[in-house]
């Protein structure tokens, strides 16, 4: 038992209560129709310590959309697949742009500026999804976070790729301009399937966290001793977390959190405290960039309280 855990129990049980009691809750998101279906009202947190312990409260065990939190895991596999090579596809550098803007890719010749924006993100799927079928890339992708997470019930919700694959109007544009400057090598339906399908991931705040745990702890699970990445691999998507997680309000969680994290327009982030904890957090209402409004907030507050910003106290 780490000797931090009562007051992270309390600290963390305090954050919840707060934000359940707050009026403002955000937008949840509607252009993807299924995703419009959940209700603003849910928040979850865990925190996992180094030592395995894990804190939650609120709705920390209900499993939501991760959507756009996938790209960090998709990130992970690409790397192992293809190494420093993946860079020349996309790269790493923040947009400042929304995170389904075209605007950058015409004068960058269609390499996208991160892997974490859509095209980024449909870039990195391209790279996995070769020498696959589109099935055998989402299995691997799927297992891989079974395995990460510890826990083979995780599943994709078939509704919500549905009804991105019928309204995905954007993306498909993104992949098909793209695809005009020989970025992506498979047909664009192909790239697009799988990348519609690991959005559609569904997963609790509490497997998130798990998920995360080799990012807090040099690229190692500290409980199962499993390496997943080596430190260095695990340092740099960190820092692509941090300064590209978040799209254009990346500056702004980095100077409101100060911490590595990764949000998805299901509301959920996934937050490092290297060294220290893996988090994930979820409440379905967004504010203007697509991020979770109550997620950032709870991170800035679990931050401030237990001084885990990597800026300092
Ligand atoms: N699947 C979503 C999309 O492509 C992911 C976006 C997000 O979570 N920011 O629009």
């Amino acid at each position: 038992m780490s000797s931090t855990t009562p007051d992270l129990a309390r600290i963390v049980s305090d954050i919840a209560d707060e934000m359940r009691e707050r009026p403002d809750r955000g937008e949840v998101a509607t252009y993807i129709p299924e995703l419009a279906r959940v209700g603003a009202d849910a928040f979850g947190i865990t925190v996992i310590d180094a030592d395995g312990t894990v804190v939650a409260a609120g709705d920390s065990e209900t499993p939501f959309s991760i959507q756009s939190i996938s790209k960090v895991f998709t990130l992970t596999l690409a790397l192992g697949m293809v190494g420093d090579r993946l860079w020349r596809r996309v790269g790493r550098e923040p947009s400042g742009s929304p995170f389904n803007s075209i605007v950058q890719l015409e004068r960058e010749r269609g390499i996208p500026r991160n892997p974490f924006i859509n095209a980024g993100a449909i870039a990195v799927t391209d790279v996995i999804l070769s020498g696959h079928q589109p099935r055998e890339a989402l299995g691997e992708i799927l297992r891989f976070m079974q395995f990460l997470a510890q826990d083979p019930t995780i599943t994709i919700d078939e509704a919500v790729a549905a009804s991105e694959l019928r309204t995905g109007f954007r993306n498909t544009a993104l992949a098909n301009y793209m695809k005009s400057f020989g970025v992506l090598d498979n047909p664009v339906d192909f790239t697009l399937g799988v990348y519609f399908h690991h959005c559609a991931i569904s997963m609790s705040c509490r497997q998130l966290a798990m998920a995360g745990r080799f990012l807090a702890h040099s690229g190692r699970n500290p409980s199962t001793g499993h390496s997943v990445v080596s430190p260095e691999r695990a340092r740099r998507i960190n820092a692509v977390m941090l300064t590209c997680g978040h799209y254009d309000g990346s500056g702004e969680f980095a100077y409101r959190v100060g911490l590595p994290g990764k949000s998805g327009v299901g509301g959920g982030i996934l937050a490092v405290a290297p060294g220290k904890a893996s988090i994930a957090v979820w409440s379905p209402g967004l504010d203007a960039s697509g991020n979770s409004h109550l997620g950032r907030i709870a991170l800035e507050a679990l931050a401030k309280r237990l001084g885990w910003s990597i800026f300092g106290a």
